[in-house]
């Protein structure tokens, strides 16, 4: 994953580091990494991982 993006937290202006998270997605425990601030620790969902990848995911499971 070379890729990289610059977010920046809305409320503390400061950029916000990429950080394995866990959350729940469709009744099932999902790992991936989202961008998150390190001041107040905001999660943020990127708009075309909710939408797209997610599904690219579930997909992944579901071949285990
Ligand atoms: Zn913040």
């Amino acid at each position: 994953m070379a890729e990289e993006r610059k977010w920046l937290c809305a409320k503390c202006g400061v950029e916000l580091k990429p950080r394995k998270t866990i959350f729940k997605y469709m009744g099932r425990n999902i790992s991936h990494d989202v961008p998150v601030c390190p001041k107040c620790g905001k999660v943020f969902i990127p708009r075309d991982l909710a939408e797209g990848r997610m599904a690219e995911v579930e997909e992944q499971l579901e071949d285990k």
